[in-house]
């Protein structure tokens, strides 16, 4: 089901086959029938991430390039729509003339060809797949039948299966049911697939006779039986499943013992684990304004970056996520020590970060505007210091009179939603003596986007002269991407979206800069 795991653990995996210098990647699949995740509500499904190569895809591709510390291109997050559609697509090209098209031989392949393409194109040594959604849904059928005739085809020491379970426990003595488990193993051999390890998630650790009663029931040993029990941060999962030999019955059942060395870089990687845990010293207190604020995962990248960032500098930071709909008492953004305002889209919410951005301003708290939060300071700066009447971007209000923040003129003849945006990296060029090149200690940078609106350039010149430094531009200066305020202790606004390039030990700089000034 979701929420269990299933991305952390695939991460896992990835991270030790990683650390045992095996050259590996993961791949998501997601059974619905969305194209990708851009047109999906961040409070139902979590976080839209964005790739380097502007996919908007699956959050769990996020957690695998922190945990892997790598990129991850868009064609790792296969979708039932993506399969289909160039099923369709080749069938009307005539690619299977005089062919009845269906799912099983057409779709099933061209789901084992897309993972083939991906472990071949970048020359893995492991590829780790995860399908989503739960063992009997009608949507991942395809998907399960794809996998299971791979491994008859690439032969048991090529394809593994690992199924994450869950072992509740009901009652306050704790006893650990093994029945989900049992039904789920069932399920799924039914549909021809026996998993060579069960991951079992769980609050304690699996007790020895759960690992039993599971394996008996299950067909497996009770050493193929591993307990993924609750960790202080998911970064120590890596370390929880090696402790009970994972990679070493990795290496044997895919006929590798010998060849590789499990122990290679576990020290650095080890040390960010821990520095993701503690920090005693200094609590940093950040207010979190927005509108997708009832999901934690709406903003995973974000509250991961904060505590990327935190835990560099030795310190915790505690987020209090605030409904920028429901604020009405502005005073009690000073009980905190920083405001990030996130991305967001829409009307709903907005005068609320509007206020907030001012509030930020006027009162000297430090301020990481990204996206929509570094649009709406530009809008409270054009209405409180500019005396910019009705200033607003034309997303909230078309017909505003002062529209500081309108569509990008490439957006104006787009019709579609899905996949329109301004996506992916592009390159930033920063302007000498400024804040952001102090922070970003370059001229140039390249960072992840998601947009349709931009700062209208028409009021950068009065912005400017009142103490708002557009500091950083893309697309030959077409194109506003940072705002600084130099006499404010931190006010910074990034048009991009920089949590996406975070990764535990290596904190993008904005939230570094950002963090380090709230704890000031
Ligand atoms: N809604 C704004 C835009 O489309 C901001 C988007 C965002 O915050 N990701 O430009």
């Amino acid at each position: 089901m979701s929420g269990l795991g299933k991305g952390v653990m695939t991460s896992s995996v990835a991270k030790l086959l990683q650390l045992a210098n095996q050259k590996v990647s993961c791949v998501k699949i997601d059974p619905y029938l969305n194209f990708d995740a851009g047109t999906m509500n961040p409070v139902a499904h979590g976080e839209v991430f964005v790739t380097e190569d502007g996919g908007e895809c699956d959050m769990d591709i996020g957690n695998y390039e922190r945990f892997l510390n790598q990129n991850i291109p868009k064609n790792h997050n296969i979708t039932t729509a993506q399969v289909y559609s160039s099923v369709i697509e080749s069938e009307r090209k005539g690619e299977y003339l005089g062919a009845c098209v269906q799912i099983i031989p057409h779709i099933t392949d061209e789901i084992k060809n897309r993972i083939r393409t991906i472990a071949k194109d970048e020359n893995l040594d492991f590829l780790v797949v995860e399908c989503g959604g739960t063992v009997g849904d009608i949507e991942s059928l395809p998907f399960l039948e794809a996998l299971r005739q791979m491994r008859v085809e690439e032969g048991p020491k090529n394809v593994l299966f690992v199924h994450v379970t869950l072992a509740p426990s009901l009652d306050v003595v704790g006893e650990q049911k093994t029945k989900p488990t049992q039904h789920s193993v069932q399920e799924l051999r039914r549909i021809g697939i026996q998993p060579d390890f069960l991951a079992v998630r769980c609050t304690q650790p699996l007790e020895e006779k759960t690992k039993k009663k599971i394996a008996l029931f299950t067909n497996v040993t009770s050493e193929d039986v591993l307990s993924c029990h609750d960790a202080k941060t998911i970064f120590e999962v890596p370390q929880i499943l090696y402790d009970q030999g994972i990679l070493d019955f990795i290496f044997t059942k895919f006929g590798k013992v010998g060849m590789v060395n499990a122990s290679a870089n576990w020290d650095d990687w080890n040390r960010i684990a821990e520095s993701m845990v503690n920090h005693k010293d200094q609590k940093i207190k950040i207010a979190m304004v927005g509108k997708y604020v009832t999901l934690a995962d709406s903003y995973v990248s974000v509250n991961q970056a904060l505590k990327h960032a935190g835990a560099k500098l030795g310190k915790s930071v505690i987020i209090d996520w605030i409904d920028s709909e429901s604020i009405n008492d502005y005073n009690q953004l000073s009980d905190f020590d920083g405001i990030l305002v996130p991305g967001g889209f829409g009307t709903r919410g907005s005068e609320g970060i509007i206020k907030t951005a001012n509030f930020a301003r006027e009162n000297n708290i430090p301020y990481l505007g990204i996206c929509f939060g570094f649009q709406l300071a530009a809008i409270a700066f054009g209405r409180e210091i500019l005396k910019l009447e009705d200033a607003n971007s034309t997303e909230i209000k078309k017909d505003a009179k002062n529209p500081v923040v309108d569509l990008l003129p490439e957006q104006k003849k787009i019709s579609d939603m899905g996949g329109s945006l301004r996506l992916g990296g592009h390159q930033i060029t920063i302007k000498p003596n400024t804040i952001s090149q102090v922070i970003y200690e370059s001229n140039s940078i390249k960072k992840r986007h998601r947009h349709r609106y931009e700062i209208n350039s028409n009021y950068i010149e009065e912005f400017e002269k009142n103490g708002m430094i557009f500091s950083a531009e893309s697309d030959d200066g077409k194109r506003m991407e940072i705002l600084e305020i130099p006499s404010h202790k931190f006010y910074l606004g990034v048009q991009f979206h920089p949590e996406f390039n975070s990764r535990p030990g290596f904190p993008e700089k904005a939230f570094l800069s950002f963090i380090e000034a709230a704890s000031k």
